[in-house]
């Protein structure tokens, strides 16, 4: 008997759709038989599902684990050919049974009745069916009941379809919205990434607090902090200097106004932990909106342009490309500003995701259309920045975007787009930096390279630039997919720092083979560096630590004081700096003379920077001097006592001419006198000379009224000149506490260059003055008068005016030179005023009591 009916694909089909075949058993299903073995009084009963081959028993009571059953052997596939219940009172009657194996073999089945799972559309899939080993009479009523459960049994199989295509429903939902949320982060991040690779400095602060919120790469290093340092704080905490300044009320407009606000080349001074960092700067700053349209943070974008602004002060460069440099700049932040607004947004939306499938099909599709967007954006934004940038793609790294000013920085035209990497630049195929863009395609590190060298053919002709760059993998759901390149070329600042570093080589060089020492003071870290020569100078060795305090130990004590009031005489008055000491080596102990000249030096802006300079070694000269000097003293010493004793053996023999009356003895006597008188001051003057050198002139500074000392010296020195009229004008009563020997020298030199210097019969005029807590004498001659270059040096030891008048007067250029060093051991000046032809006027000042 044929068991399969006519439509039983179809069916098997339907069966299908109810995801019931093979699973395992449900409480329902079990309690729907065990209540018809009940009802029934039977040993048996199932809820059977017939599929193609074989009958699977959803819900089995009384026939032991077995789950599933031949389909030719199973009743049930009879059960389900009509809609009726299938009874069989006796099944050993029942001549299309006898060759069943349930009936004949040893089961021994003697009772069947089985009501088909008719579905809504009408498919029988199985039944609800008892099952028992004796015969049994089945009434009209009971197939009723029968069927009756069979209902219950399909409309349950009807709910669990319905629960399980719900869960499902839900599933796929919640699997939609996974990818939905991975492709928004994954712009996000491509946004992200871009932000940080791009040289543009970029932070948003939330709220009026301003609490820093994102800060990327170029940010971070503008303002020379970590993003540990900044991230979640005040900006007004990080930087409380900028409270003092434009910016918190710039920034508080915004918030009012919801305007942009754009600055370029301004000068800022930041505080970073190395200490106050002055710069220039390019910034925006641009409000994002919250839904209600309010103000909700700020972007700030700032661009250090401190090199551009020093490069172009250096290149004078076109002002004109600055312009547009700044509008680029500001339409590149813009996009920046739009596209983190709408990403914002767009975020915002999907976290209020609708419970209705059909309202996140739809936002789906939006998102999908904003990401799309966003990738054009993306593409846009590149193709317009106003820094190099490229994105390789794939495996093989194509050029897929490469923009006008990386075309530019290549020398190459739009032609590389759609060839590899390789292709369109074969020369870096053996360099380095190949090597470094697949690691970054392998890894998905960025990579950040400083300063690198990158050999290019650029124009026909191959040549190593130097390059800035960033390269930032493209990750598109957790794969990466591409590199975008930023470059910023360097080859100009890099030639100039190299030619700068040569010249300071050569500089540092020559230096060194010269054995000149040079220091350098840092006035705002008070550091004190010394170079390698300056150690060796100072006896230390050359990998020693030597400092300021230990330098001055060991000078001699007699100078010390000297170099001490020089160093902040320079350092306070900006005097220039120029001293002579002998000091004693470190390690060596051997004593050197040292001279030090040195220059206080000003930064860009004015303020005292620091204080350098160069020391070399005069021992030798030195040494010479004090033989010199050592010689000059013994020869006037000796010169001294004979001349002593002529001086007497004079005097012996003019009152001897005078008591004779021999008039021209008497005469010749005296001239012979005032030539002794005058070898006698030359000696003095040499023997003061080599005093002073060796540090061996010693003031007795007393109180005396200097007006009487004037009067003096004029009265005696009449008496002996009769060629000149010498005054004295009226003039103040003035006390000073001075050494009256030594200030009566310079009285007496200044004179005796008057008389020296001016015609016979001429006016001399002597004048006393008080100024201030200072006296003021002078001595003014009607004479030759002295020639403007030669008024410096006059002080100077042993210079003499070189001219024909001078030539016929004797005199050894030391007198000046001893008044100098006599007024300035009493806190006094010394001067000249002098018209050639006219005369000349000395002065001198020294303090009053
Ligand atoms: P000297 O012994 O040569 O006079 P000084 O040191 O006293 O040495 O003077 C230095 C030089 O200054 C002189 O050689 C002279 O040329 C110039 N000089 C000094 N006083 C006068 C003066 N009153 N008038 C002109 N020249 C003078």
């Amino acid at each position: 008997m044929n068991i399969i009916p006519e439509n039983d694909q179809e069916r098997i089909e339907v069966l299908k759709r109810y995801k019931i075949l093979n699973t395992p058993p449900e409480h329902t299903f079990d309690n729907v038989a065990k209540l018809a073995t009940q009802i029934f009084q039977v040993p048996i009963a199932l809820v059977s599902l017939v599929n193609a081959d074989e009958v699977f028993f959803k819900a089995n009571i009384g026939m032991g684990k077995i789950r599933s059953t031949d389909r030719g052997k199973s009743l049930c596939s009879l059960a389900i050919l009509h809609p009726e219940v299938t009874v069989f009172e006796d099944a050993t009657k029942e001549a299309c049974l006898l060759a069943n194996p349930l009936v004949a073999g040893e089961f021994g089945l003697k009772f069947y009745a089985g009501a088909p799972l008719i579905t809504h559309d009408g498919f029988m899939i199985g039944t609800v069916c008892i099952v028992d080993k004796k015969t049994r009479l089945f009434t009209a009523q009971d197939s009723a009941i029968l069927k009756g459960l069979s209902t219950i049994v399909m409309d349950e199989i009807e709910m669990r379809l319905s629960a399980i295509n719900e869960v499902e429903k839900q599933q796929t939902i919640n699997k939609l919205e996974i990818k939905a949320r991975e492709q928004i982060e994954a712009g996000r991040h491509r946004m992200e990434n871009m932000v940080d690779a791009t040289s543009l400095g970029m932070t948003v602060m939330r709220g009026r607090e301003l609490i820093v919120e994102i800060a990327n790469r170029a940010m971070l290093a503008i303002w020379n902090r970590t993003s540990e340092q900044v991230i979640g704080k005040r900006i007004l905490d990080i930087f409380p200097e900028l409270a003092n300044q434009p910016f918190p009320q710039m920034l508080a407009d915004i918030f009012d106004t919801g305007k942009t606000v754009a600055i370029s080349e301004i000068e800022v001074d930041i505080s970073t932990p190395q200490g106050n960092k002055h710069t220039y700067v390019n910034f925006k700053y641009a409000p994002i909106f919250d839904r209600e349209g309010n103000v909700e943070s700020i972007v700030a974008s700032v661009i250090d342009i401190n090199e551009i602004v020093l490069t172009r002060q250096l290149l004078e460069a076109s002002e004109e490309e600055q312009q547009s440099l700044n509008e680029e700049l500001n339409s590149t932040v813009e996009e920046l500003a739009a596209s983190n607004e709408e990403l914002g947004a767009a975020n915002e939306e999907l976290m209020a995701t609708n419970d209705e499938l059909a309202d996140i099909h739809q936002s789906l599709h939006h998102k999908i259309t904003e990401l799309a967007e966003s990738e054009n954006r993306f593409r846009d934004m590149i193709e317009r920045s106003p820094v190099a940038m490229l994105v390789l793609r794939g495996q093989d790294l194509l050029f897929e975007i490469v923009n006008p000013r990386m075309q530019k920085l290549l020398s190459k035209g739009p032609d590389l787009i759609g060839k590899t990497l390789i292709e369109g630049l074969p020369e870096l195929s053996n360099q380095p930096i190949i090597d470094i863009i697949y690691q970054v395609y392998s890894t998905g590190e960025p990579y950040y390279g400083f300063e690198r060298p990158v050999s290019l053919i650029r124009n026909g002709i191959e040549a190593t630039g130097y390059f800035d760059f960033a390269y930032t993998p493209l990750v598109e759901n957790g794969k990466i997919t591409g590199i975008l390149q930023v470059v910023t070329e360097i080859t100009e600042q890099i030639a100039i720092r190299k030619e700068l570093q040569k010249a300071e080589e050569m500089l540092r060089f020559s230096i060194e083979a010269a054995n000149v020492g040079t220091w350098y003071f840092d006035i705002a870290s008070e550091t004190f560096k010394p170079s390698s020569s300056m150690k060796k100078l100072f006896g230390y060795l050359l990998d020693e630590e030597m400092n300021y305090q230990d330098i001055l130990q060991q000078i001699s004590e007699e100078y010390r004081t000297k170099v001490i009031a020089a160093a902040s005489g320079t350092l306070y008055k900006g005097a220039s700096f120029s001293v002579e000491f002998p000091a004693t080596g470190y390690h060596d102990q051997k004593v050197r003379w040292l001279r030090a000249i040195g220059k206080l030096d000003h930064d860009a802006t004015g303020k005292l920077s620091h204080f350098s300079g160069v020391v070399i070694e005069i021992t030798e000269q030195k040494q010479d001097e004090i033989r010199k000097n050592d010689f000059i003293a013994m020869v006037s010493h000796e010169l001294k006592t004979p001349l002593t004793s002529l001086k007497g053996y004079m005097q012996l023999l003019t009152s001897k001419a005078k008591k004779s009356g021999d008039n021209f003895t008497i005469n010749a006597l005296q001239r012979g006198n005032t030539q002794i008188t005058k070898m006698t001051s030359m000696i003095n003057g040499f023997l003061n000379v080599s005093r002073l050198e060796s540090g061996k002139i010693y003031l007795e500074k007393k109180p005396f009224a200097l007006d009487l000392l004037l009067l003096e010296i004029i009265e005696e020195i009449t008496v002996t000149t009769q060629s000149h009229e010498i005054f004295l004008l009226p003039g103040d009563a003035v006390t000073v506490n001075a050494d009256a020997d030594k200030i009566g020298q310079v009285v007496n030199n200044f004179l005796s260059n008057a008389v020296k210097y001016s015609p016979v019969g001429s006016k001399i005029e002597v004048a006393i003055q008080a100024v201030k807590d200072r006296v003021r004498i002078s001595v003014k001659d009607e004479g030759m008068g002295i020639n403007p270059v030669d008024l410096d040096k006059i002080f100077d030891r042993f210079y003499r005016v070189e001219n024909q008048h001078a030539q016929n007067i004797s005199g050894f250029g030391i007198g000046l030179y001893l008044c100098a060093e006599i007024v300035y051991r009493h806190d006094g000046r010394i001067w000249v005023e002098s018209k050639i032809g006219k005369g000349s006027t000395f002065y001198f000042t020294i303090p009053t009591i």
